[in-house]
């Protein structure tokens, strides 16, 4: 198994890296928050340049037919490599864990898991099948470690993602999950039409979604959605007073950039905290 080769200075510097260090200039309190993140992009974009394409008919008729079958990408088609991966897990334990965002036994069982070359897929893809079989119980191997899994998981899910989404018309997807992952959203964007756009959290694959009905349970009654803004309005938390669960956005029609969801869910960790006080999770 070679090791991956540190990346050339510029490219770790992307746009998103120069904004999470300017975050952790102007609000120290995030300050933990941003230098992981900054941490996990770093060692994701070290693998990000050799990942292959999905093992799936890259072509729109095939894909779009698949949108009545969802989840279209299945965890078969992802382009693991699996030394690449093992080297996530454990970095990104690893940084986890020095930014107490891991406790030890949690890192020890990654460890384990990695030397394991029978367990480690199945609890891979237990982990990955758990977002659309919601009934049946994540592996014991996998349970308590989602985190670690998505950040390593990350340059395949997304590299798969968006060589569908270029080739798929999402148009008439209008589901609270994820067409491509069946994953959930865990950001969203507000355009400058005022529409609505989800961003999976895990394939950060997008689709458009009505702007005040609530993605996880379908609470259509707008006197039972909870919407308000963070103080310099960049922001918008939707809350959903039926299964108390909560959606941040990003307000592109007064913004400058466009949305970041990994810059982006550091700078509304404030609103979090505001939600949760309010008792949604
Ligand atoms: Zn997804
Ligand atoms: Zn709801």
């Amino acid at each position: 198994m070679t090791q991956p080769q540190a990346p050339p200075p510029q490219r770790s510097e992307s746009r998103e890296i120069a904004e999470l260090r300017r975050l952790k200039q102007d609000q120290p309190e995030l300050a933990s928050a941003a230098e992981l993140q900054i941490e996990l992009l770093q060692l994701q974009r070290r693998v990000q340049s050799r990942v292959s394409l999905p093992a799936i008919r890259l072509e729109t008729d095939y894909l779009n037919a698949q949108l009545a079958s969802p989840p279209v990408l299945h965890f078969a088609h992802l382009p693991i490599e699996w030394g690449d991966l093992r080297f996530l897990l454990r970095a990104t334990a690893s940084a986890m864990r020095s930014h107490d965002a891991l406790d030890d036994a949690d890192f020890r069982r990654v460890e384990t898991l990695c030397r394991d070359a029978e367990r480690l897929p199945l609890a891979l893809r237990s982990w990955y099948d758990s977002a659309r079989t919601s009934d049946a119980p994540i592996h014991p191997d996998a349970a308590g470690l989602e985190p670690v899994l998505l950040q390593a998981m990350r340059p395949f899910l997304t590299r798969s993602a968006d060589a569908i989404m270029a080739k798929t018309d999402l148009a008439g997807w209008t589901y609270g999950t994820c067409p491509l992952c069946a994953g959930e959203p865990d950001f969203a964007v507000i355009t400058p039409a005022a529409d609505r756009i989800l961003i999976c959290g895990r394939c950060s694959a997008r689709w458009h979604f009505h702007q005040l009905t609530c993605p996880f349970c379908s609470n259509a009654d707008r006197r039972r959605i909870t919407s308000f803004a963070s103080r310099d309005g960049q922001y918008r938390l939707y809350a959903c007073d039926q299964c108390h669960r909560y959606l941040k956005a990003y307000d592109a029609r007064r913004a400058s950039r466009p949305v970041m969801p990994i810059v982006d869910g550091v700078a509304t960790l404030p609103l979090d905290a505001a939600a949760m006080q309010r008792g949604y999770k």
